[in-house]
């Protein structure tokens, strides 16, 4: 394995190479799974994906990590590329949890059950739509089903207009550690645009309760590229968030497709979003204010405090991603629960029904609610293993590869090694003695040099958010 020299650790608080992200920045997938999630197909019974769950518990079975999809939120943001329910009524969430806990069980009776939980996160929607008493059943359902390591990361995605302290009471009272806030932008006039009134003192309560709390780490989330924004009322937003005092932010950019998106389609696209250049500046004024600020680039929009899990997986070699982005959890088949929810084993992908009927018609049948998926060919399994070490590690160690994979890498991937040259002659990548270290000025754009190795586009562009 590589490990980062001082003079790459260095190089990584240098200044963007703007020329480089305009001329090499197109669309790309995020690389949350490889395949990417636009390639499952719902040929359900050619994918027997109903013996992916038995597959993956055959004896010395590894760590499981839990998702679970709460998918309710009170307003729509006009922005939101999420699977959401939008409603008032909080009954909603108590009968959302039957099926919820109907589906854990029918799970769960195909599990091993001493496998150890490494890792929960409840995601959205807003999980705080959830009254306190109904989390408090949500934990008690998981600590029945499954074995929780003592330890286990347990995270939770937080809209701080949609959180009490009771929430953050019950919260850490079924052991939640670590929170996901939702900011995006603290300009009120952007608010306005995006239909998310979030007044900074929101975010300050928030974090005050969960650092008294006791939450051991708390992320910010901001989106540059929103309706209305411009550089320096983003550099506003990044100095407002650097005063809560976030050990991660993850600094999206938004990907406007309205083709996907219906809700998007009220943004006015020349009159509102901002330029490409804009953008740009936006991206470099986060990417400044935060590396000034000593967090570490992680790459894909990902920063974080030197001592933080994630920077420390990084430097180890040992930084892994999974639906939610970058985690610590290597190699833990992914268990999801909710509508729209994705598992991943270490061959399989199943995603469940994305409308909420479809999802509780399946439970009440008694079947598991999987729409669609996907079945990983042997090649798929190793060009995964190579994208997910380029995203992680910022480089491909060929011995370490050579040996994972049980084949010759340089030989068996010299035509993807080949199709490398121009980002080599433009410094965005560099060839070692061990094997391939991506640059400084390459990292952000790490989604372009991993789809050098993904047939999708080395054969056939697909329609894509872009990469910055
Ligand atoms: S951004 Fe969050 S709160 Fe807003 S609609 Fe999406 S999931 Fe709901």
């Amino acid at each position: 394995m590589i490990l980062p020299t001082e003079s790459t650790l260095a190089a990584r608080t240098a200044p963007l190479a703007l020329d480089l992200i305009r001329k090499y920045s197109i669309p790309g997938p995020r690389y949350t799974s490889y395949p990417p999630a636009t390639q499952f197909t719902a040929e359900l019974p050619a994918l027997r994906l109903a013996d992916a769950i038995a597959e993956d518990n055959a004896p010395g079975a590894g760590p499981v990590s839990l998702y679970l999809h709460l998918p309710f939120c009170e307003t729509r943001c006009w922005f939101c590329g999420c699977n959401t329910v939008v409603t008032r009524r909080r009954g909603a969430a108590a009968e959302y949890l039957d099926d919820l806990a109907r589906e854990v069980q029918l799970t769960t009776a195909l599990m091993d059950r001493n496998r150890p939980v490494t890792q929960i996160h409840l995601g959205g929607g807003t999980p705080t739509f959830f009254p306190p008493d109904e989390l408090r059943r949500l934990g008690a359902l998981l600590h029945d089903q499954f074995k929780i390591a003592p330890g286990a990361e347990f995270s939770v995605e937080v809209d701080p207009r949609r959180l009490t302290e009771d929430h953050v009471t019950a919260l850490r009272e079924i052991g939640v550690n670590r929170a996901s806030l939702g900011v995006q932008d603290t300009d009120p006039k952007v608010q306005l645009a995006i239909h998310r009134f979030q007044p900074q003192h929101l975010n300050v309560r928030a974090i005050e309760w969960m650092r008294a709390a006791g939450f051991a780490s708390i992320n910010v989330d901001l989106i540059f590229g929103l309706p209305i924004q411009k550089p320096d009322g983003f550099a506003r937003t990044i100095d407002d968030v650097l005063t809560l005092n976030p050990d991660r932010l993850s600094v999206f950019s938004y990907a406007h497709v309205p083709w996907i998106k219906p809700a998007q389609k009220i943004f006015d696209d020349r009159e509102q979003l901002p330029t490409a250049e804009e953008k740009l500046a936006m991206f470099a004024i986060a990417h400044e204010k935060l590396t000034a600020a000593r967090f570490v680039d992680l790459g894909l929009d990902h920063f974080a405090r030197p001592d933080d899990s994630l920077a420390v997986a990084q430097r180890s070699g040992t930084l892994h991603r999974n639906f939610q982005g970058y985690t610590t959890q290597a190699e833990a088949s992914l268990y999801a629960f909710g509508v729209s929810s994705i598992s991943a084993t270490a061959n399989t992908y199943r995603q469940n029904h994305k409308a909420m009927l479809e999802w509780r018609a399946s439970l009440a049948a008694g079947k598991l609610p999987v729409e669609r998926g996907l079945r990983l060919t042997d090649e798929d399994q190793r060009r995964r293993t190579i994208i997910m070490r380029l995203m992680c590690d910022r480089r491909l160690d060929y011995a370490a590869l050579s040996q994972k994979l049980g084949l010759d890498f340089a030989k068996t991937y010299a035509a993807d090694l080949g199709r490398l040259d121009d980002l080599r002659e433009d410094g965005l990548l560099r060839f070692t003695a061990q094997g391939l270290e991506v640059t400084s000025p390459g990292i952000p754009l790490l989604r372009v040099i991993a789809m050098r190795f993904d047939p999708l586009f080395t054969s056939a562009p697909r329609r894509h958010a872009q990469a910055i």
